[in-house]
């Protein structure tokens, strides 16, 4: 931020994009009351900012203006978060209190900014800090503002959007960490609260700038796709079109294409190539039900199933009812996929107005139709999400850094039902177990269970549940928690309670979980002292606090499964520095860490090789761990410490070979793979270290772990292997 007299330009780029604004903020209000509350706030943002530039440039209420169009377009909140947008940033940024705007702006939208205001407190750097993140406190923060206002968190995903349009202009350290924090926690957030356009648009920034190159070249590809298809698509709609008319529905329909980070996401997850895409298209169909129908909207959506099946041939394993079972996001509509004539499949979404809003724009949506006396199973899910959030967050003794893991997990969990004996249904937590089930009925089931039945069969309790199980908990009086519970567990209620209970007992887990530690030590030859300690505490995120780690273990949370690694990848490999020929960039203070030479760890997680874009963690010793950008570990750690990131940069003509994965399918013919293998490592040289092939049914599918220089190098190996008779995709994945 800098401070210069604005000119005329300027001030006729802020007057046109509040009118634009205003505009939007008109058709949400509904009185001019409302509206003159937006004008006051805009007034008195744009006089507090004054002078004030953005990195890009640009005058600063630009960003309150943008962040509040988001809010009323995209999120469909009404004044009083429009006014809080557009405040957002006064306290942080200006000398006005919070005081000020209650006196000007009522309560309400004094606590909203309240809320979006950022804690400013800097960490001090004793042991015991380490512990703790700002980025995560950060969060806590806006969390807990749920237990006043879900609009903070909205308006909060509406700042994080706009940051992400203009990261451009943010040095790649800090794009880095502000565009992993999105992937953590904000676009699940999103997704959670049914922000459709938000979510979306955040996860192709991310992809953006995390995989430059997947990015464009995926882009390239749908655009060269579209042009290609436009047609056949076309002529897939027309006799939709008028059969749905000949029915007399009142609809529009839409074509969608696969967003690039969802394309990406299902090459990487599923290790294929984009050709491999079959649902890259999405015809959505929107219509207004009948007031005067007598079918209810359900039966409605399968009048025009009916309609449009009597068309085309469907997949009889991809009909998708979200209309009887809403998505926990509250999205619902029925999905099917269907044979085009020009022999494509295409996927076929049927919504009501109503539910396309709720997929669009979430949970200010939902509210709205609530409002209007729409009730249905799935607006008491959210509601019943947010009163989970607020379970956990009244919990005084999880730290925000735990919490961060426990709203990231919570996020990103699906639900599967179950089914009590009386055949009641409950929703729990894909890969709960049967132990999680019986907390979910009651703490005192939970802690006296010993077994369980699950479709009259007996199980241990750690048997994990699948949708439709019916179970039953058998208990006994006598029984209570144990500490290998912990070891299965899934829902965070279960755990807590458990852990509750092991806490009493505290004094004597920690010197159990001493002990413990003392003999597994001994038994690979190592002995409890500093360095041992200072391992597994960086290890397991406890810095500085031994107790912790001891009681931990004692409560059996904490697994010594693979100590030896542990210890030795940590002891020895920091030696090592065989990767200096990296020169870190970014950061002024990175430049010489300690005065000495940098030590750079290749993260065997993701195996980045040079070419790839890439991020690197630094320790406290000084070593540098470097992850490819994408990779979901750096993700997680540049949520968390983003204080660490620094920016390695590969240097070139690097002697040294990476290992890679490459994943092959194609079809079996004889001396294939012999083919294959020779061309690797004679045609081109390359060396192999591992090959896991198998042939079934004339289809071969399998990997290659082998070394290559660079990206380059794969590159062109990939390019070369494409084109051997048989082969259908190659694609690198990780190891
Ligand atoms: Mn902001």
């Amino acid at each position: 931020m800098s401070i210069s007299e604005f000119t005329q330009r300027d001030y006729e780029v802020i007057a046109r994009d509040y009118a634009d604004l205003k505009e939007a903020a008109r058709k949400r209000c509904t009185s001019q009351e409302e509206l003159d509350v937006v004008q006051k706030a805009f007034d008195f943002a744009n006089e507090a900012h004054k002078g004030v530039r953005r990195r890009s440039g640009e005058p600063y209420i630009l960003h309150p203006i943008a962040v509040a169009k988001i809010v009323v377009n995209n999120i469909g909140l009404g004044y009083k978060s429009i006014a809080a947008a557009l405040l957002h940033d006064v306290v942080e940024d200006t000398d006005y209190t919070v005081d000020d705007l209650r006196n000007l702006f009522g309560d309400r939208i004094a606590l909203l900014v309240e809320g979006l205001t950022k804690i400013k407190t800097v960490l001090d750097n004793d042991a015991k800090a380490r512990n703790r993140s700002l980025q995560a406190e950060n969060f806590k923060r806006i969390l807990l503002t749920l237990n006043d206002d879900v609009r903070v968190v909205l308006i909060k995903l509406a700042d994080r959007l706009h940051n992400c349009r203009t990261i451009e202009f943010m040095p790649e350290y800090k794009r880095d960490k502000i565009l992993s924090e999105t992937m953590f926690i904000f676009i699940p957030l999103a997704h959670r609260l049914g922000l459709y356009e938000v979510k979306s648009e955040m996860e192709d920034i991310w992809l953006r700038y995390k995989e430059p190159e997947a990015f464009n070249d995926i882009n390239e590809k749908i655009n060269r796709n579209i042009v290609d298809k436009e047609k056949e698509i076309d002529d897939f709609i027309d006799p939709i079109s008028a059969a749905l008319k000949a029915a007399g529905f009142d609809f529009e329909i839409k074509k969608r294409v696969k967003t690039p980070y969802s394309i990406w996401n299902k090459m990487v997850g599923k290790g294929i190539t984009f050709d491999q895409i079959y649902d890259l298209y999405a015809v959505r169909i929107i219509f207004n039900p009948s007031p005067d129908s007598t079918e209810s909207e359900r039966d409605q959506c399968y009048h025009v199933f009916s309609i449009i099946t009597d068309i085309y041939r469907y997949k009889p394993d991809r009909i998708r009812d979200w209309v009887k079972h809403p998505k926990n996001n509250g999205y619902e509509a029925l999905h099917c996929t269907l044979m085009s004539h020009a022999g494509i499949w295409i996927e076929v979404q049927i919504r009501t107005k109503r539910m396309n809003d709720i997929a669009e724009k979430g949970i200010a949506a939902h509210w709205a139709y609530k409002k209007d006396g729409f009730a249905g199973e799935h607006e008491s899910e959210m509601d019943k999400w947010i009163t989970k959030v607020k379970e956990i967050l009244v919990n005084p003794d999880v730290n925000a850094l735990e919490l961060l893991d426990i709203i990231h997990n919570d996020l990103n969990t699906t639900d599967i039902f179950i089914f009590t004996p009386k055949g009641e249904q409950k929703r729990i937590q894909k890969g709960a177990t049967a132990l999680d089930f019986a907390y979910l009925i009651h703490t005192e089931i939970g802690n006296r269970a010993i077994a369980a039945k699950v479709n009259m069969r007996l199980v241990p309790l750690s048997y994990v549940l699948k949708g439709g199980d019916q179970v039953e908990i058998i208990t006994a009086e006598a029984e209570s928690p144990k500490r290998e519970w912990l070891q299965f567990v899934q829902t965070h209620k279960a755990r807590n309670i458990i852990m509750d209970y092991l806490k009493e007992k505290r004094v004597t887990n920690v010197e159990l979980g001493r002990k413990i530690l003392e003999e597994q030590l001994e038994a690979i030859g190592y002995r409890i002292n500093e360095e041992t300690l200072n391992a597994l505490m960086e290890k397991h995120e406890i810095y500085g606090n031994p107790e912790e780690l001891y009681f931990r273990i004692g409560i059996g949370m904490l697994k010594l499964n693979n100590l030896e690694d542990v210890l030795r990848g940590s002891i020895q490999e920091k030696s090592k520095s065989w990767f200096s020929w990296f020169l870190p960039k970014g950061k002024k203070d990175d430049a010489s860490i300690n005065g000495e030479e940098q030590k750079f760890i290749v993260a065997d997680c993701c195996n980045p090789i040079p070419g790839d874009s890439v991020v690197g963690f630094r320790a406290e010793d000084g070593t540098i761990t470097v992850h490819k950008k994408s990779c979901p570990v750096a993700n997680n750690m540049a949520a968390k410490h983003g204080d660490r990131i620094v920016m390695p940069k590969w240097e070139e003509a690097a002697q040294t070979s990476f290992l890679i994965r490459l994943s092959l399918k194609g079809l079996d013919r004889i001396g294939i793979i012999n083919e294959i293998t020779r061309f690797i490592s004679f045609v081109m040289s390359v060396n192999i270290r591992r090959i896991n092939i198998a042939t079934e049914d004339g289809v071969f599918e399998g990997s290659i772990d082998l070394y290559v220089h660079d990206k380059n190098d794969l590159e062109k190996l990939v390019r070369k292997l494409r084109k051997i008779e048989g082969i259908q995709s190659v694609v690198r994945t990780d190891i």
